[in-house]
């Protein structure tokens, strides 16, 4: 049974404080996760978790994965500002962009970012608009010879991403020759997988190739960024990742591949986003309405607009009807938001207990891509982010935004 990381108790005072529906943190939480990673990496002096903005930027969410010693993954402009605010700089922030706009690339060399190159042709622009860095990053698309199933990203060869092999020697050498003294490589090829191997699979692809790139072009690999891709276990049925054994993996490779080409200086990267955070977070929101036509339906107070993962991907999120843990599931509902698309759905068909109007619901795994994806269709305004402390009491990390947010890009003078 999966468990919210809040009691009714809990909910019922944090309810009074912030009116739903609210994104809530647990800041323990991520706390503890952030030490397991570190702790099972540890085997590798130089590791650092680079955690990906995108998948929930909040400035005090960054900052305390800043206190556990995380650097940011950026991949645009407003990231870059926002990890400036919070205090990164230099090799804490990784800036793996792709379709690059000038002014990006401009804000990532003024902040010495470690800049991952997505494509041979980024080595001339980037030269030519920032000036290139002592550090460079490619990112390798091993096209077919990597082969994993995913539903969210396709084989590599269809993904837009990265360099082919051919690419990475050209680039190497053309950046050596530019004054580029040591390089990193990565890649990033599945989506919240729960699959132990992957990491493991993933960096033998990469440790060769680093062997292969410094034999042919001499280039210095300073680090191997096996960017994000750990899944969380959203639904009850499935188990959440051993870090331990994965970083296991990791190091027997490393063992078996860098170690013999003299190259165990080389750093471990993570880009994490899900794994950081998803798990961590909850959408909290009220029954506002009952239906019954065909089907029975409950109606929140959030939308998709709040969560937009079940109506993009069909993703399931669990839900736990606060104080009715332990009544039986015998109600079986559509969960719903209010907005004029179909695809409106938390959940469809899920067995639930009775749900009465003003009940909260929570719906669990949000921490990540959650409040992120949020988006104002209909008009509907984005949520509150609230965060759950260690101590218990709560703060408001993020307020929910007015109509007046929602109206601050028009200009009505003169229109009527
Ligand atoms: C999205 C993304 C990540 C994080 O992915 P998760 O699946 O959340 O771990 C890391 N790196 C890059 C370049 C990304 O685009």
């Amino acid at each position: 049974m999966k468990k919210t990381f809040v009691t009714a108790e809990q909910l019922q005072e944090i309810v009074k404080k912030y009116p739903t529906p609210f994104h809530l943190y647990d800041e323990k939480g991520i706390r503890e996760n952030a030490r397991r990673l570190n702790s099972a990496f540890a085997w590798n002096p130089g590791f650092k978790e680079y955690f990906a903005v995108k998948a929930t930027p909040n400035p005090a969410i960054l900052k305390i994965l800043k206190e556990e010693g995380c650097g940011v993954d950026c991949s645009t402009l407003t990231e870059l500002m926002m990890s400036e605010k919070v205090g990164f700089g230099g090799n804490e922030i990784m800036f793996s962009s792709n379709v690059t706009p000038e002014e990006d690339f401009v804000l990532a060399r003024r902040l010495n970012s470690i800049i991952n190159l997505d494509d041979i042709t980024h080595i001339d622009f980037l030269e030519r608009v920032a000036g290139l860095p002592e550090t460079v990053c490619c990112r390798y698309n091993p096209g077919n010879d990597f082969k994993v199933s995913s539903r969210i990203m396709d084989t590599p060869a269809d993904a837009k991403y990265g360099f082919t092999y051919e690419q990475l020697v050209e680039g190497f050498m053309r950046l050596k020759d530019k004054g580029v003294k040591h390089f990193g490589l990565h890649s990033f090829l599945v989506s919240n997988t729960l699959e132990h191997m992957y990491y493991p699979s993933l960096a033998k692809t990469l440790f060769k190739r680093a062997v292969e790139l410094n034999k042919k072009t001499g280039a210095h690999i300073a680090f191997i960024n096996l960017s994000g891709g750990i899944g969380i276990p959203y639904r009850p049925e499935q188990q959440e990742v051993d870090i331990f054994a994965i970083s296991r993996g990791v190091q027997e490779a490393f063992e078996e591949i860098l170690v013999p080409a003299g190259m165990d200086d080389v750093a471990i990267f993570t880009e994490l986003g899900r794994y950081m955070t998803g798990p961590y977070g909850c959408l909290v929101a009220t029954a506002i309405h009952r239906k019954n036509i065909y089907k029975d339906y409950i109606g929140l107070d959030a939308c998709a607009a709040n969560l937009m993962r079940p109506a993009m991907y069909g993703a399931y999120h669990h839900i736990t009807v606060m104080g009715k843990e332990n009544e039986p599931h015998d109600h079986k509902y559509d969960v719903t938001g209010g907005l004029c698309e179909n695809n409106d759905k938390f959940a469809i068909d899920r067995m639930l207990p009775k749900i009465d109007i003003g009940d909260l619901v929570v719906i669990h795994d949000t921490g990540a891509h959650g409040y992120a994806m949020g988006y104002n269709y209909n008009g509907k305004l984005r949520s509150a982010e609230v965060l759950l402390k260690e101590d218990g009491s709560t703060e408001l990390i993020r307020r929910a935004e007015t109509p007046a947010d929602y109206f601050a890009t028009f200009d009505f003078t003169g229109i009527f």
